[in-house]
């Protein structure tokens, strides 16, 4: 699973706002367009230029009910290339023009392979509509020229793409263990509790806290106990099988939020992933173990309060003789 399948964040290139900032841009811009070759009389064309209007507003109005615009965006991109080979048609050289913000387009509607595809295509059928009717050494200047577009256009997504992950494990990460800091945790459960509290569906989370950890690194040293603090990380990261966020609280003590489970279902995820710790050799001659506070969240709390009630069950684990799971 991604950094991006984790967190859920969108390309920079596919983020809404700037998608709507390009789609009222071309509404602005398309809108005359199609008046002016409907007074001229090329209905075909003006029809298209409407079409593709009306499905830029619709791909507007499902982004923001929050709803996947794929597909609208498929069909933005469809009619742009109708719209683009129809002003070939009618308007021969002048119409050619077009094929360079279009291409650009694609790189802002859609994923980067599909983005390709339209703009090659739109390239391909544009040198194939324009070889019979343009001088050749024009279509040919024409197809390199936006080839070279395409290939700029893809190394900047490329780099931009690459500073975003960046960013985001910065900004998202504990350096350490690599996984999610504190601070992502603070969206996540308020997210959580929101959604909740909205009538959505409960969540639970597990602190899940290293035994005696003090020893640890009085005995085999800091390096030693780090690497213990990572070994744990990993071990609940994988046996979480990418279905559960897990954030480093501070020192040697992580939560792990179990989104649509009520406490019963994390009672039994948490006693399976004690077991595993207890189970891993961590350290030769030293058993690691962790205790589990669990922690259904409740109506208008909020998230402090929700971690207050998991560290109270960790709490009872700890004083009931570590190595123990119990509930708020
Ligand atoms: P308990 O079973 O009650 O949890 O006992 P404990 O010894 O684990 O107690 P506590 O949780 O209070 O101890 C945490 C220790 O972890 C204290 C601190 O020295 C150490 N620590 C905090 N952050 C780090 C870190 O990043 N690396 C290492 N190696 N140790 C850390
Ligand atoms: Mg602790
Ligand atoms: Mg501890």
């Amino acid at each position: 699973m991604t950094l991006r399948d984790r967190t859920r964040i969108r390309p920079f290139f596919l983020n809404p706002s700037i998608s709507n900032l390009f789609s009222a841009l071309s509404i602005a811009l398309m809108t005359p367009l199609a008046i002016k070759n409907l007074f001229f009389g090329k209905y075909v064309l003006s029809l298209l230029i409407l079409l593709f209007i009306v499905a830029i507003i619709t791909r507007m109005l499902a982004i923001k009910a929050g709803k996947e615009a794929q597909l609208t965006g498929v069909v933005v991109l469809v009619l742009m290339v109708a719209t683009n080979l129809a002003s070939i048609h009618y308007l021969g050289l002048y119409g050619v023009f077009w094929i360079y913000p279009s291409a650009i387009v694609c790189f802002f509607l859609l994923p980067r392979a599909t983005a390709n595809l339209f703009a090659l295509s739109l390239t391909g059928l544009t040198a194939a509509m324009s070889w019979p009717m343009l001088d050749h050494q024009i279509v040919i200047r024409l197809v390199a020229s936006a080839g070279l577009t395409i290939l700029f256009l893809n190394v900047a997504v490329g780099v931009i793409s690459s500073q975003e992950t960046r960013l985001i494990k910065q900004s998202l990460l504990d350096p350490l263990t690599g996984v999610f800091n504190r601070r992502h945790m603070e969206t996540c459960l308020r997210d959580a509790t929101d959604q909740f509290s909205d009538g959505g569906q409960t969540a639970t989370l597990l602190l899940i806290d290293i035994d005696n950890f003090k020893s640890i690194n009085d005995r085999f040293g800091h390096t030693t106990g780090d690497a213990v603090i990572c070994e744990v990380a990993d071990l609940l990261m994988q046996n979480s099988a990418g279905t559960a966020p897990l954030f480093r609280l501070g020192g040697e003590e992580f939560i792990l939020l179990l989104d649509k489970s009520d406490s019963k279902t994390a009672m039994l995820r948490a006693e399976k992933l004690r077991r595993i710790i207890e189970r891993a050799d961590i350290l030769t001659g030293r058993p690691v173990s962790v205790s589990i506070g669990v922690a259904e969240v409740r109506a208008d709390q909020s998230t402090s309060h929700w971690i207050r009630d998991a560290d109270k069950a960790l709490y009872l684990a700890k004083n009931s003789g570590r190595n123990q799971v119990r509930c708020a």
